[in-house]
């Protein structure tokens, strides 16, 4: 039987249209803060707590609204942005649906103040339950004040979906940075939970990036300035020192408004053509303009997606504007600190390691390698351990090999190919171990055994190094810092989002802890969800980071000791990302090659 058809309630209309719009607090926020600066506003401030669960409140100094005006705001469709259907294809405001208030008011309590600036009076009005107040007096500052609480308290499904406050505090910290630096004549303020994250005055873009990373990154930008007829491109983009190995630092900007398109962030990696490599992200905060006839802004609920009359003309365009800006290549070398070494490292070991970027460079240029003997640095228990299992292996070998012996591995026998692979002759053949892996492997065990008991040594630095992070970067970092300083870091809270780096692990190459720690928490923030625990996903990060890397030239007694350290591990033919380590050749397949 045919089921009646019947037109849905106000209430339930404006609730799907939340739910294309309003996902998360952050939502709430981004369409606060667009009001605003659709108002003309010259600062914003915003306040939120728990996340924003429990409030956001987003306040203006803009046109206000009319008393009048007020309820119909809260209007679904209701908007003062465009009026007729060819507005539609020149907007210049980043609202235009009239939907943001009706959808959050239907999912949570809403306050609403404002005096317009031709008024001497203000007025407010409380939606509550999604029943509205009548209008009252509120107190003559120019401006809106709109207050937000109880987000999807009366829709628990939707609450489920949301993360923990904190990570919803970072997506609103992310919304936040992409309007400062989209508008940087505008004077934002973040606060979460009485903690000031943003004050950010009014400045010229530039400073603005310093204002919103940390003060370095002004170091480290190129100016990109382009304009052809009415299509202008306008930003910076970061030099190799700002690449980092996940994305999160492409700001594309259109118009003013945030928008995310792949084909054009293509655009700025290709110009970047040999100087970045696959998985590498270089930094860029870049705005187009456009004439509003040339694109569709209403293909998105939340505007993200921006349609283009001609989108591969402004590919070839935008591509060409960031190779003209890093023309001067030399800009773009990145610099490592060098820093007089205040300990002793690695005595004579041959020639200087390569400077690769993915190289960690210690204080005099030299990689730091555990430089003691043998086994001095084995506790007994893994000196057997290592031996024992070093013969296990061999007679594993054995079995499948040359027959005989349980000498494991034949002292002389071993070399190092490409500063990158150790080749060792063992009684039953040779056997090849990448380097780094194996490192990788033994300092992750070890970070595991310093969680539970044996904290690895730090090395005291002479002059500790202040580190400044983003406030979301930081508040990752906050979660880390127990489990950084098992395994040797010494960090000190320093003011806001600012760490002093006193020591770091002594197995560890120094004088770039500003890179390590950066990279240590790229590593961690893109491969955690591969680890059981926060603490393996750090140990990874650590070990992937301290360990040796393909390049590094080791001496044999090195090379001894890595191999014997690999054998007291617990896995020593898997890295923690699961890449062999070992690959064996036996005598007996060898002499099938020659044909013996
Ligand atoms: P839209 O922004 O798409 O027009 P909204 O639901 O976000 O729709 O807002 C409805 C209307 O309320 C806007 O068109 C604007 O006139 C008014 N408004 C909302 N916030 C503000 C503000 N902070 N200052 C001035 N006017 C505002
Ligand atoms: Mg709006």
């Amino acid at each position: 039987m045919a089921k009646p058809i019947r037109p849905l309630s106000v209430d339930l209309r404006n609730k799907i249209a939340a739910g294309e719009v309003i996902e998360r607090p952050a939502s709430v926020v981004k369409e606060l803060v667009e009001n605003s600066i659709d108002a003309g506003a010259t600062r914003i401030d915003v306040v939120v707590e728990v996340g924003g669960e429990q409030l956001i409140q987003v306040t203006d100094d803009g046109s206000g609204i009319n008393a009048e005006d007020l309820e119909l705001a809260f209007e679904r469709y209701a908007t003062s942005k465009i009026a007729v259907a060819d507005d539609l294809f020149k907007i210049n405001s980043l609202g235009f649906r009239g939907e943001a208030l009706a959808s959050i008011s239907s999912v949570a309590d809403i306050e609403i103040e404002s005096c317009p600036s031709t008024s001497d009076t203000g007025n407010s009005l409380n939606i509550r339950n999604g029943e509205a107040s009548p209008v009252q007096p509120a107190p003559a500052v120019q401006g809106t004040r709109i207050t937000v609480r109880n987000l999807f308290s009366r829709l628990p499904a939707r609450r489920k979906f949301l993360k923990t406050p904190r990570t919803e505090l970072r997506h609103i910290v992310s919304m936040i940075r992409r309007f400062a630096l989209a508008h940087p004549q505008i004077a934002f303020r973040l606060n979460a939970d009485g903690r000031e994250l943003f004050n950010l005055s009014p400045e010229k873009f530039p400073h603005r990036i310093g204002a919103v990373f940390d003060p370095t990154y002004r170091e480290n930008i190129n100016k990109v300035e382009f304009s052809k007829g009415q299509f202008t491109i306008a930003g910076a983009i970061g030099n190799l020192n700002l690449v980092r190995t996940r994305p999160g630092e492409q700001y594309l900007f259109l118009n003013g408004r945030y928008i995310n398109n792949r084909l054009l962030n293509s655009a700025v990696y290709s110009g970047y053509h040999s100087l970045i490599k696959r998985g590498e992200y270089p930094f860029f905060v870049l705005n187009l303009s456009l004439p509003a006839r040339e694109i569709d802004v209403n293909v998105h609920p939340m505007k993200l997606e921006v349609r283009f009359k001609d989108e591969w003309r402004i590919y070839h365009v935008l591509k060409s504007a960031i190779e003209e800006s890093l023309q001067d290549v030399e800009q773009t070398i990145p610099e490592f600190e060098q820093t007089a070494a205040p300990i002793e490292i690695v005595p004579d070991k041959g020639p200087v390691p390569d400077r690769r970027s993915d190289a960690i460079p210690a204080g005099n240029g030299q990689v730091k390698f555990p430089s003691h003997s043998a086994s001095e640095d084995l506790s007994p228990r893994q000196q057997t351990a290592g031996l024992e299992r070093a013969k296990s292996y061999a007679s594993q070998l054995a079995a499948g090999g040359a027959a005989g012996t349980d000498d494991w591995l034949v002292s002389e026998g071993i070399f190092q190919i490409h500063n990158k692979y150790i080749v060792a002759e063992i009684s039953s053949g040779m056997v090849i171990i990448d380097q780094h892996v194996a490192h990788e492997r033994i300092l992750f065990e070890e970070a595991q055994a310093a969680f539970e008991q044996h904290p690895i040594g730090a090395q005291t630095l002479l002059f500790p190094e202040v580190l400044e992070f983003a406030p979301d970067e930081f508040s990752t970092l906050l979660d880390v810092v127990p489990a950084l300083e098992k395994i040797g870091f010494r960090l000190k809270e320093f003011g806001k989002n600012t760490i002093m780096v006193e020591a770091v692990p002594a197995v560890m190459g120094w004088g770039n802890e500003r890179g390590v720690i950066r990279d240590l928490l790229d590593h961690y923030t893109s491969h955690r969800q591969e680890h059981s625990s926060y603490q393996d996903a750090v140990a990874a990060s650590f070990a992937c980071h301290a360990a040796i890397k393909a390049g590094d030239p080791l001496s044999k007694e090195e090379m001894q000791v890595l191999v014997n350290q690999l054998f007291a591990t617990k896995h020593p033919y898997h890295c923690p990302h699961g890449r062999p380590i070992i690959v064996q050749l036996s005598l007996k397949e060898l002499d099938k090659r020659f044909e013996r």
